[in-house]
């Protein structure tokens, strides 16, 4: 006769984690598409990326 096969108890799975409180600060650019008129606003975008993607039509442009 085969003996059972032992139930796994719930306390044998890896704990989840919780996560850290934690707190982030970004600045938020808003950009505005000289094209399609639409806005659309990235966070912590870099100063020195001139070139820009509108999401809106896809046209690529100039914004600084
Ligand atoms: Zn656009």
């Amino acid at each position: 006769m085969k003996t059972p096969e032992p139930k796994q108890s719930p306390k044998a799975l890896p704990k989840k984690k919780t996560p850290r409180n934690a707190r982030s600060v970004e600045s938020l650019a808003h950009f505005h598409c000289a094209h399609c008129g639409k806005w659309w606003s990235i966070g912590d975008a870099p100063q020195k990326k001139t070139l820009w993607h509108c999401p809106w039509c896809g046209i690529t442009q100039k914004i600084t």
